[in-house]
């Protein structure tokens, strides 16, 4: 690499080397291709690698990550790029968006998922056997990258658990550039490792993930206007009291800006959104949802009986890409004075530059520890609370600081950690691991990546 009017490039014969190496695409900052193969669902996330390689197969990885051992350069992995971290220049990115294979094994209820799949992928193929896997709200997220994150599913979750937990065998081409097949069985600590630590180990190539029986839900999302927004936090509050692990529901604060791209009834105006989803009987959800119900009439409503693969209805996450940062925390209870902290929340959201803000039930099957547990330092929470602020970098670091000072006003009932993949671009190893599980994970960094080639794009584990 050499250094030209302050940005790092690599030398002609550099590239040259990787190139010859590579099926996939090489690019350089002077490429054509170059912006396009950095450019990740968060607009504000855009890092400066000196080189890039759009892996399209695993032995695309294993030379990449030879070339960067050889060389003793920084690497990155990227899918989609959802997920904001510091930004940096000059290191190797590997992207895995080529690679997004997925298979089901419909009589064992598994699938094999490629780097580069995402949650739509794998619902909609696991869907033509009746089953999916347990996956996050939003259907552009990467599927690797969601499920080592620990993988937070506000549909299966409080059924089944963390989809980290439920991971079966992962392939992954380590630092040293091997490709190993890790399990429970074959190299029991890397599998742990991985299962939380990410791309703090390596490339991740392949995970084999179990699958759930499920074709429909009842639930869908209940928009409410300003004025009844208190009542819905209160009744958030009492219906999460009584639900059972099929029944998962959480509450969004819309503040979204008046441009044409919002649709009419939510634009330039406070909403809250009701998001439900019920694994059991029409009848039970409705009785579970009442106290919402006795708030009056909404302003929308999509509550009802749906194919699964309707699921990215339910919270309508944007799926185009956006400048965005976020901040969270996860709560261990909600007594009536957070609700009246949230309340004050909502109030203060209203003309200020956050954009929404989550509290998300948690709970249910993601408050146990199977035997062989991942490292998710958020199995005692009970809450999630997590905003978000859209924009230009102007409006968005003004948005973070007020998103913090709501974040805050609940840490009487922090637990202390952040869930992985809600962890916003401050957000250190420290935050997202408990200290037992960080020893441990820095041990197997010493193995593994004793250099810490792997550090860019990740919550760094450093070795010492
Ligand atoms: C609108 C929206 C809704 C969301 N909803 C949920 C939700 O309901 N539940 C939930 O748990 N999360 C949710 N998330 C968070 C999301 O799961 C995380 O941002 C996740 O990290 C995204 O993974 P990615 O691979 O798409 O993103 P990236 O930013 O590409 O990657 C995220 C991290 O994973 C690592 N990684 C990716 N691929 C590999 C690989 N092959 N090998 C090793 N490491 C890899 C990257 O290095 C990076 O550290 C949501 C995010 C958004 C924006």
């Amino acid at each position: 690499m050499t250094e030209n009017q302050g940005r790092t490039v690599p030398t002609e014969a550099y590239v040259t080397e990787l190139d010859d190496r590579i099926t996939g695409s090489v690019f350089t900052p002077d490429d054509a291709g170059y912006s396009a193969a950095v450019a990740g669902f968060n607009l504000l996330s855009q890092h400066r690698p000196g080189l890039v390689v759009a892996a399209s197969t695993t032995a695309d990885v294993q030379a990449a990550v030879a070339f960067a051992a050889a060389h003793d350069l920084p690497v990155g992995v990227m899918a989609t790029g959802h997920q904001p971290f510091p930004l940096a220049d000059g290191f190797l990115l590997i992207t895995t968006g080529e690679m997004d294979a997925v298979e089901i094994d419909a009589d064992r209820s598994v699938a094999r998922v490629g780097a580069g799949a995402r949650v739509s992928d794998i619902v909609e193929l696991a869907q033509t056997a009746g089953l999916a896997p347990l996956h996050g709200a939003s259907p552009t997220v990467g599927a690797v990258g969601f499920t080592l994150g620990g993988g937070l599913s506000p549909f299966l979750g409080r059924t089944h658990g963390w989809a980290a937990d439920h991971i079966l065998s992962i392939e992954v081409v380590t630092p040293d550039g091997v490709l190993r097949r890790v399990s429970a069985e074959t190299e029991p600590e890397l599998f742990w490792g991985l299962r939380g630590g990410r791309s703090n180990f390596g490339v991740v190539t392949e995970l084999e993930i179990e699958l759930f029986p499920v074709t429909s839900f009842y639930g869908g999302g209940i928009h409410y206007a300003a004025g009844d927004v208190e009542a819905v936090l209160r009744a958030f509050s009492e219906v999460v009291r009584n639900a059972p692990d099929g029944f998962t529901c959480s509450v969004a604060l819309l503040n979204l800006p008046p441009i044409p791209e919002v649709p009419e009834l939510l634009r330039g105006r406070l909403v809250a959104h009701v998001r439900v989803v019920h694994l059991g009987s029409d009848e039970e959800a409705e009785k579970l949802i009442a106290p919402f119900r006795a708030i009056g009439p909404a302003v929308s409503d999509t509550v009802g009986r749906h194919p699964y693969s309707e699921f990215d209805a339910v919270h309508a996450d944007p799926a185009d890409p956006a400048p965005y940062e976020e901040h969270s925390t996860a709560l261990t209870d909600l007594p009536a004075e957070a609700v009246d902290r949230l309340v004050e929340n909502a109030r203060l959201i209203v003309g200020s530059p956050v954009t929404a803000l989550e509290i998300r039930h948690l709970g249910g099957a993601l408050a146990k520890r199977p035997s062989a547990a991942s490292p998710i330092a958020a199995r005692d929470a009970v809450f999630n609370v997590w905003g978000v602020t859209f924009g230009p970098p102007e409006v968005v670091d003004a948005g973070i600081t007020v998103l913090r000072e709501m974040v805050e006003r609940l840490e009487p009932w922090a637990t202390g950690h952040t869930i992985t993949n809600f962890a916003g671009r401050d957000d250190r190893a420290e935050q997202v691991f408990t200290a037992e599980d960080l020893d441990r994970l820095r041990r197997l960094k010493r193995q593994y990546d004793p250099r810490n080639l792997f550090r860019v794009n990740n919550h760094n584990i450093t070795p010492e």
